[in-house]
């Protein structure tokens, strides 16, 4: 386990809620962050902050460096085989939404995605269907919460141009087996999106061993702050496919008569940037390397095994996904609605997100409007596991 002291490097965790000590569970929607991260962002503002690449000036000059430095941090932390390959978004919807405008379909064409995803790796490939006359396809899953291998297989085929996945699922904890699934839509030639916003705080990426073609995460899920986040891609695909937004940074030349397009990641870095975040992003990151990304899983992993036994004990409980699962642990209680549960918890100091987490279509495959989730961080102790456990039974034991 890592040592609980961790806690002391987030200062919002010093915190009370309803005069008790936080137990903060709800890392799926947003981390906390540590002192590094905060210290960077006043640093940028404090020492650094300019407009960057343009400048001549001292700051100017400074602020620049540590924006493309940090774009080398995070480069190295996806093991990324280049930093040109690394875009600043402000998140992963952001990223997905920028993949799915850039591409074009036709009619007849497919997109197929999983019952699994958020509704930010669905609606975008929605409306991208819609306009190109494409079919949205869904990759069914059991009872568990685990895509059905064979349906994917029988799924794909010549038609399948795009294959956007999640790599680990927000509402179950489900982990996909991306690296496999990836190489099987390439054996069709489809344009493989791996979802990586709950992955990368719990495991390492390696993108050039994936075999994907676009990747995308949020900052905010990994310690960072929110409003920045990145979308990795093949540097031979970001160079042949059109640019997304037209402005500033985008441009090698610009007429009144047409412009030449800058080269990736600046072609797709339209504006000025969240040039703090994107540093704070890379500090957050350090952070993470500094306590070992393998450390942070067997952690992160011990606590939410003992919050499933824990919480397996509650009569009429029903916990949702596989016993695999990672970063995220969701369940209901018979006759207990997950609201007045989230809320009763709450007034015990225990912070869980209740409904159904950006994922309408997976609750509506198990005929349920949303459930209780807890998810956890490098930061979280066994004690927060037994608060969680005696918060939720008593609370249930009440609404009962
Ligand atoms: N995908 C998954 C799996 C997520 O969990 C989230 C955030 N809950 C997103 C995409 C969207 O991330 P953001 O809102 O930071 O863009």
């Amino acid at each position: 386990m890592l040592p609980a002291s961790l806690k002391s490097d987030f200062p919002i965790l010093g915190k009370s809620v309803n005069d008790r000590p936080l137990v903060y569970l709800d890392n799926a929607a947003t981390s906390q962050k540590p002192r590094a991260v905060l210290d960077a962002s006043r640093h940028y503002y404090e020492a650094v902050n300019s407009n960057i690449h343009r400048g001549t000036h001292f700051l100017a000059r400074a602020a620049t460096a540590a924006h493309e430095a940090a774009r080398e941090t995070i480069a190295t932390h996806i093991h990324a085989a280049s930093s040109d390959e690394v875009i600043f978004t402000s998140g992963a919807t952001e990223g997905v939404n920028l993949v799915s405008d850039i591409l074009s379909l036709s009619a007849g064409d497919e997109i197929l995605i999983s019952t699994l995803e958020h509704h930010a790796n669905i609606v975008p490939w929605q409306m991208l269907a819609q306009r190109s006359g494409a079919k949205l396809v869904v990759i069914p899953c059991d009872e568990n919460g685990v895509l059905d291998q064979n349906a994917f297989t029988n799924l794909l085929s010549e038609k399948t141009k795009i294959f956007a996945l999640t790599w680990i699922s927000n509402a179950f904890g489900t982990v996909n087996p991306v690296r496999e699934m990836t190489a099987a839509a390439k054996k069709y030639g489809a344009i493989v999106l791996i979802d990586a916003a709950q992955a990368i705080p719990h495991l390492n990426i390696d993108v050039r061993d994936l075999g994907a073609d676009f990747l995308v995460f949020s900052g905010h899920k990994v310690y960072a702050p929110t409003g920045i986040g990145v979308l990795w891609g093949k540097l031979d695909l970001l160079k042949s496919l059109p640019p997304w937004k037209g402005g500033g940074e985008m441009i090698k030349q610009v007429t009144f008569e047409g412009t030449t397009y800058n080269d990736p990641p600046f072609k797709y870095e339209a504006g000025t940037p969240n040039i703090e975040g994107a540093i704070a992003l890379a500090a957050a990151l350090e952070y993470v390397k500094s306590i070992g990304i393998d450390a942070i899983h067997d952690h992160e992993q011990k606590l939410i095994a003992a919050a499933a036994e824990a919480l397996s004990e509650i009569p009429g409980i029903r916990l949702y996904g596989p016993s695999d699962r990672i970063g995220a642990l969701s369940f209901a209680i018979e006759g207990v609605h997950h609201y007045d549960l989230g809320t009763l918890i709450d007034q015990m100091g225990v912070a869980v997100r209740t409904g159904h987490h950006c994922c309408q279509p997976l609750m509506s495959r198990f005929g349920i409007t949303g459930t209780t989730r807890a998810s956890f961080a490098l930061y979280n102790t066994m004690e927060d596991i037994e608060s969680l456990a005696t918060a939720v039974k008593k609370a249930a034991a009440m609404l009962r």
